[in-house]
């Protein structure tokens, strides 16, 4: 089978080895057979190695649906009667994590922060001694919006100084970014399937400490599907998801790991990085801007300002790349003309220097002037 490769430069769903797709295709199975339930258990531990957890102490619990499931099912397990959550609110991550709490109408504090600079520790610090009853603390690792990286080792060790447990939102580092859950002070992070580990949409998993979660059993259900504490404890006893897994999903996810083993977590991190220098030299021989200074990136994201030119279009040069096999993604930031480059997915050096060459191609098409205008 000949499938064409489109490089997705947009933050995931992300470019996937025709390995992953193909492991889809597989016989018709009632995901209730052994055969199927046995490749969870397996991978549920590859999923608490990547983040070098002990099994014993840190489990994985998979879920059907988009990464934002896991920003639920935290949220709205995870808070005791009486407890406060705190959010460290400085991306549309964030802001999203806030959304779902006033959504389940929870106590709730904001510790709002600049969207494009590092965060202000003392400040979080001082907030959070003046919070009574925190529950959890919770950040977003890298804002995917803007892409800013946040210092969740420092900020883990923080909400622990204040008896709270450290919930972040590792959707878009996960599997890039080396975390090790001791280090870096994390008891819950996050991923979906297709970001990280390159596999497709639809699974979804909490990665966690398991004493919190057997002590989640106490607290309030505040929904029935998306708690995290029975879908552990239907895992722990039938190996099993509550409800209907995403059949083709898990194969694709079963194959996208044994791809990550085999890279290598190091490699794998150098190869994304490799990919975002890629992007920064196209850009800076192009003179497009970005909005936050490199220092402060990720190296998974890169949010360029739209160029002043009166040319300027984004949809028309999304469309003039799309058809070329490259697709580029709107910005996040309100208030902001901005579109995205993404490292993510299994591409490398040379299809961004593909990519350079047909936008350059776009830019003159549409008579756009290079290097690019800021007024
Ligand atoms: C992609 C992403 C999510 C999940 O978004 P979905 O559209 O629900 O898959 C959550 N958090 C971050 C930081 C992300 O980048």
């Amino acid at each position: 089978m000949n499938i064409k490769r489109n490089i997705l430069l947009n933050p995931g769903p992300s470019t996937t080895s025709d390995s992953v797709k193909l492991a889809q295709i597989v016989p018709d199975i009632c995901p209730r057979e052994k055969e199927f339930t046995g490749i969870m258990k397996p991978m549920r531990d590859d999923l608490v190695k990547i983040v070098h957890g002990d099994p014993d102490e840190y489990t994985s619990v998979l879920f059907c649906g988009s990464g934002t499931i896991c920003i639920d099912i935290t949220l709205n397990s995870l808070l005791d009667e009486g407890k406060t959550a705190v959010v460290v609110q400085n991306g549309s991550y964030s802001q999203r994590a806030c959304d779902v709490i006033r959504a389940y109408g929870l106590p709730l504090v904001e510790l709002v922060q600049p969207l494009d600079k590092a965060v202000d520790l003392e400040y979080i610090d001082d907030a959070l001694s003046k919070i009574d009853n925190i529950g959890y603390v919770y950040m977003t690792h890298h804002e995917t919006g803007s892409g800013l990286l946040n210092p969740i080792r420092e900020v883990g060790a923080l909400a622990h100084k204040y008896g709270a447990f450290f919930i972040t939102d590792t959707t878009s580092s996960y599997a890039m970014i080396p975390i090790n859950v001791y280090e870096d002070n994390v008891d819950f992070c996050m991923a979906s399937a297709q970001k990280g580990i390159q596999g497709m949409t639809g699974l979804s998993y909490v990665i966690g400490r398991r004493d919190i979660i057997e002590k989640s059993k106490d607290f309030p259900v505040r929904s029935y599907y998306c708690n995290l504490y029975l879908q552990y404890e239907c895992f722990e006893k039938t190996g099993e998801m509550h409800f209907t897994p995403p059949v083709q999903t898990v194969y694709a996810a079963k194959k996208a790991l044994e791809e990550y083993f085999a890279e290598g977590e190091d490699a794998k991190w150098q190869r994304h990085m490799s990919v975002m220098k890629a992007i920064h030299d196209g850009e800076d021989r192009l003179g497009l801007k970005e909005v936050l200074p490199r220092q402060i990136q990720s190296g998974l994201v890169s949010a360029v300002r739209y160029p002043d030119d009166p040319n300027w279009d984004f949809d028309r040069v999304h469309d003039y790349c799309y058809e070329r096999g490259f697709t580029i993604y709107p910005g996040k930031i309100e208030a902001l003309g901005t579109f995205r480059l993404c490292a993510l997915g299994l591409i490398y050096p040379e299809d961004i220097e593909g990519f350079w060459k047909v936008f350059e191609e776009a830019l003159t098409y549409f008579g756009i002037e290079i290097p690019v205008r800021y007024d």
